[in-house]
């Protein structure tokens, strides 16, 4: 089955918005085997959105659109689906009533425009959009099935999945097979690096589909297996990802859906371990992320941000000399760091984080991107040094994953220095 994407908003065309959503329908049809023939972008304009429609539908069984189905006047791309085929519009009053209601609920003034979003082509079958008030809609018009769905990308990637893929299945019936997935979430390669090490697997002859989802910083394999029964199914999967985790053991923190965070929560909880955390060039962020997991406060004691001297030296204990000799930014003052903290906290474990986030502040022998990560029990601290070479939000976002990722190591006795 081949499949036309169409991007639809006057934001696409001035270049404010990246087109995050073509790439993410393009992933999601690629996995299910069928093929995308031509990817488009358009302005909110009446007369080129029915044009590129007609052209994508010369060439595809399904287009599936994105963006225009706001409020606001400049949203028109219901109106120009109906008027392109000669459909009037109507109002859903199902749609209408739970519209009001989200406003009710939090409390918003009702302004009428907002009907707009409860009105469809003839004929149009209504996609719930459980995000946000805009739902979607397919129409089958002249054989082909046209999808819309809204701009803002947690909205389309919800519907994505859960109404327009399923509905394109149930309609192509010829690719109604049993299918299973799985989500192998890896940290500390680059996309191109997993690339290159599964490469050579032949997923194809396993009836094995796999993409690849960077999420930054991590990167995301997801393999979906189709068979005549499910048993089948189940068992290529197995087979796949066996050969996949055989390539990039070291760098897989979860299968599954689980995030990095509540890997670590697990880990924490079965082992009944207490942990503080000293955070100087990540502000926070480790103590943010552990946080995001609920029941959080049964194993995090607390988070300090030792952003100056002063503080590593009054909070946490680091002599003034070691970080006049060996710098801020060293192993020895974030093996202190890690180890003050514990103590402060009376934890089973301390972690800390103390680097160079950029883009200044940077030295030959230290330059941006440069971090030092420690992780202090009882017995031993364990100390990494990592160079990253991103902008400072991406060095942050790396520096906090690196020091979770290297708690959920040692929590699996997967570190073996005792220094
Ligand atoms: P709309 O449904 O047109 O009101 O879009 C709402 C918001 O979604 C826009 O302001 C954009 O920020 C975002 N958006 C729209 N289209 C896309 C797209 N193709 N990719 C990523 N974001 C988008
Ligand atoms: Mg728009």
């Amino acid at each position: 089955m081949k499949i036309g994407i169409l991007t639809i908003g006057n934001e696409l065309m001035n270049g404010r918005t990246a087109d995050t959503n073509a790439s993410f329908i393009a992933r999601e049809i690629n996995l299910q085997s069928w093929q995308v023939e031509a990817i488009m972008s358009v302005g909110d304009d009446f007369a080129s959105i029915k044009n590129r429609l007609d052209y994508l539908m010369s060439l595809t069984d399904a287009v599936i659109c994105s963006g225009g189905l706001g409020p606001t006047a400049d949203d028109i791309t219901t109106a120009a689906i109906a008027q392109a085929f000669g459909l009037p519009l109507y109002t859903d009053e199902n749609v209408l009533t739970y519209i009001k209601d989200i406003f009710t609920k939090f409390n918003l003034r009702w302004v009428e425009n907002n009907a707009k979003q409860a009105m469809f082509p003839q004929g149009a079958e209504v996609i719930p959009n459980s995000r946000g008030t805009a739902p979607g809609f397919s129409l089958s018009v002249e054989g082909k099935l046209i999808f819309v769905i809204p701009g803002v990308p947690a909205e389309a990637k919800l519907m994505i999945t859960h109404g327009v893929i399923p509905a394109l299945r149930k309609q192509f019936p010829q690719n109604e097979q049993h299918a299973a997935k799985q989500t192998i979430k890896t940290f500390g390669l680059s996309e191109a690096a997993v690339d290159d090490r599964l490469k050579d697997i032949d997923f194809k002859s396993l009836g094995v589909n796999i993409g690849f989802y960077p999420v930054f910083p991590e990167n995301h394999i997801v393999l979906i297996s189709r068979s005549k029964t499910q048993d089948q199914a189940q068992i290529n999967l197995q087979k796949a990802q066996d050969k996949v985790s055989a390539r990039v053991q070291d760098y897989i923190f979860s299968y599954g859906e689980k995030t990095l965070e509540e890997v670590i929560a697990a880990l924490l909880t079965e082992k009944k371990l207490t942990i503080a955390v000293a955070e100087s060039c990540t502000g926070g962020l480790i103590t943010n992320r552990l946080t995001d997991v609920s029941g959080s406060s049964d194993y995090l004691e607390r988070g300090l941000v030792t952003y100056s001297n002063a503080a590593k030296i009054s909070m946490l204990g680091v002599p003034a000399d070691i970080i006049e000799k060996q710098g801020a930014v060293s192993e020895e003052t974030a093996r202190l760091m890690a180890e003050g903290v514990r103590k402060l906290a009376g934890t089973d474990l301390g972690i800390s984080s103390t680097g160079i986030a950029g883009p200044t502040g940077g030295s030959k022998e230290k330059p941006v991107g440069t971090v030092y990560i420690a992780l202090a029990d009882s017995k031993q601290t364990i100390c990494r040094h990592y160079a990253y070479r991103w902008d400072r939000k991406r060095n942050k976002d790396m520096f906090s994953e690196a020091a979770l990722f290297l708690l959920k190591n040692y929590l699996q006795g997967k570190i073996n220095d005792t220094r």
